[in-house]
C-alpha cells in the first residue's frame, strides 16, 4: 500500500474538492481516486465535512451575527 499514491491523494482531497488544483494536479488524484476504494471512502467523508461546514456557515450568515458575538466585537472596538 505504499506506492499507491494514498498519502497524496488524501493529503489533497480537500484542495481538490474546492477546486484549488490545476488540472495537470488534480488528473492524477482524480484517477487515484477512480481505482482506489480506502481513497474514495476518504473524499466521500471530506464532501460530507465540507457540506456540514459549508450548511453552518450558510446558517449562520442567515441569522446575522449572534448578539453576544456582535456585543463582544462592538466591546472590543470601544476598548
Ligand atoms: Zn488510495
Amino acid at each position: 500500500m505504499s506506492d499507491c499514491g494514498c498519502d497524496k491523494a488524501q493529503a489533497n482531497i480537500y484542495e481538490l474538492l474546492r477546486g484549488e488544483l490545476c488540472s495537470e494536479e488534480s488528473a492524477p488524484i482524480r484517477e487515484h481516486l477512480d481505482s482506489c476504494p480506502n481513497c474514495r471512502d476518504e473524499e466521500t467523508v471530506c464532501i460530507s465535512l465540507t457540506d456540514v461546514v459549508r450548511r453552518a456557515c450558510e446558517e449562520e450568515r442567515e441569522n446575522c451575527a449572534p448578539a453576544d458575538l456582535r456585543d463582544a466585537i462592538l466591546r472590543g472596538l470601544n476598548a
